[in-house]
């Protein structure tokens, strides 16, 4: 039985599931309504007595009916948001294998350090003065991310990955002006396989979008990009290790031919993380690129986020730097807040955001760099690569692999190839893995490649946690191929609403409560 929103009433056994409760919960998994449903204007958690009468001055402006707010009780308030809490999957509960968005182990130590009173109780308006630690962690964490990508400059103060490209994009767009060419080279090139903020942002910024095809072998090729290449070229944005999992092998050559041509080289540093104590971006010829630290450097993503995406600049693109930022003279440093008081030579392009970036974010991704050394920080790429491959050697006799000439690097990139005639779909063989209490993979992404399964398990899991995984998924691709459909048709059977409409949730969301109708209107 279904309620006016469209969810299942409680009190509606239905004969037809063998187990169903009387609630609708199952155990500790419970039905939970929205709180407008169960809140009543009416009940309040706390008595306030009625004021004493007075004369409003809001005129016009009073509120003229109820305000509406769902009445709770305080444990009936706390168990809400308990229980809605306890709803989301995240790496504290289970593996996530989502690749590209490097899900990793955001390690205590950072929340501990974060959460020290010196750095938590800081706030942005405060003089400069009473705040050195803060801009000494902003230095040093400067030091290590320009150390780690071989390059000499960095501004902190981008809030995710793809603001980051936004501030490398804009630092490019800058440097093309101050040469006069801002009129021409008005052209961004991007690959086919890349992520869809890095057309997005090119576009949001005013450059028009030129694709890269892509190699049969899921690389980028540099005859194709020398091939696209001409004065109105401004830039490339390309992905390395890229969105197939692959170290690009003509990268170096890539980067030579866009200087030739008088065009920048923009790298989505995004998996910077399978490289780190490996290679060095600088090394490569990169001009700009951003590292999500909520990727590579452990810090929480998303809701448990902030995001933060520093940008490291070529010698080319650091004079054009956004305001604010940190310079260091005769051993003091100097907040440069406004563009004017910038030291000679630099011309910021603007600036990105109110205050200094995500501080809380700085010192998480300090703290782990700091904790695991050079040394740990290089096993952390060799072990998130050496995790991938593991997975790709256990399951590519079952599953198919669309680049089987490339080593993986932090990644194993399958597609559906072997699902062919057994009617599962890559959605479905995802589904099926929430059944098994897994976070699917990511599907569908890299486009170049036909229902991509997109594995990361980064350096956290445990060789036990990696084989429980790989036979989790052995069992589902037999019985994909054994013809046990009723596993994925309309999988997941154990989630509390089952499948979801996720197009309709993008195309056409409900974002608005609306109240249901009186009874006594209704019949009206
Ligand atoms: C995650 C990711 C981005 C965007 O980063 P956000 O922090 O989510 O904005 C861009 N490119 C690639 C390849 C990514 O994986």
């Amino acid at each position: 039985m279904l309620n006016r929103q469209g969810r299942p009433t409680q009190g509606s056994v239905s004969a037809h599931e063998p187990h169903a409760t009387f609630t609708g919960n199952r155990a500790l998994q419970q039905i939970e309504p929205l709180i407008f449903e169960i809140g009543h204007p009416e009940t309040t958690g706390v008595d306030i007595d009625a004021p004493a009468p007075f004369k409003s001055r809001l005129g016009s402006h009073a509120r003229k009916g109820e305000i509406g707010l769902p009445g709770l009780s305080e444990p009936e308030a706390m168990r809400h948001y308990v229980r809605l809490s306890q709803k989301n999957y995240g790496i504290d509960t289970g593996l996530f294998p989502l690749g590209s968005c490097t899900m990793k182990h955001n390690a205590r130590l950072n929340e501990k350090t974060a959460r020290m009173p010196g750095f938590s109780d800081v706030h942005p308006l405060q003089p400069v003065s009473t705040v050195p630690g803060a801009l000494e962690v902003m230095l040093e964490l400067s030091h290590y991310l320009m150390t780690l990508t071989g390059m000499p400059a960095v501004a902190l103060s981008p809030k995710a990955g793809a603001h980051g490209e936004a501030c490398g994009m804009m630092a490019i767009k800058a440097a093309i002006a101050a040469k006069g060419e801002g009129a021409t080279r008005n052209v961004v090139l991007v690959p086919e396989s890349a992520h869809g903020t890095n057309p997005a942002t090119a576009a949001l910024i005013g450059f028009s979008v030129r694709s890269v095809p892509a190699r049969e072998d899921g690389t980028v090729a540099v005859e194709d990009v020398k091939a696209l290449l001409g004065p109105d070229i401004a830039a490339i944005m390309l992905t390395n290790p890229n969105t197939c999992g692959i170290f690009e092998p003509q990268i170096v050559e890539i980067a030579a031919a866009m200087h030739e041509a008088g065009a920048y080289f923009y790298c989505d540093g995004a998996n910077f993380n399978a490289i780190v104590g490996k290679a060095r971006p600088g090394d490569l010829g990169v001009d700009a690129m951003h590292i999500n630290l909520h990727k590579t450097f452990s810090t929480p993503h998303g809701g448990g986020g902030p995001g933060s995406g520093p940008v490291v600049l070529s010698e080319r693109l650091a004079p054009f730097a956004p305001v604010p930022f940190i310079h260091v003279e005769g051993g003091s440093a100097r907040l440069v807040e406004n563009a004017a008081d910038a030291p000679a030579g630099n011309q910021p392009f603007g600036r990105i955001t109110a205050f200094h970036g995500q501080m809380g974010m700085y010192v998480r991704a300090l703290t782990y760099m700091l904790s695991h050394g050079s040394d740990g920080m290089k096993q952390a790429s060799e072990d998130a690569v050496l995790n991938a491959n593991y997975i790709r050697a256990g399951l590519s006799d079952l599953m198919s692999l669309p680049f089987p000439d490339h080593p993986s690097m932090h990644e194993a990139l399958f597609d559906d190839e072997w699902l062919k005639g057994t009617g599962v779909t890559t959605l479905d063989f995802a589904k099926a893995m929430i059944d098994e209490g897994y976070h699917p993979m990511t599907v569908y992404f890299p486009l170049v490649v036909h229902g991509a399964m997109l594995i990361e398990p980064t350096e956290s899991e445990s060789k036990a946690s990696l084989d429980l995984f790989i036979a989790t998924l052995r069992d589902l691709a037999m019985a994909a191929k054994g013809n046990d459909k009723a596993r994925f048709t309309g999988a997941p059977h154990h989630a509390p609403l089952r499948r979801l409409d996720e197009t309709r949730a993008a195309r056409q969301p409900v974002l608005k409560w609306v109240p249901p109708v009186p009874l006594a209107e209704a019949a009206e």
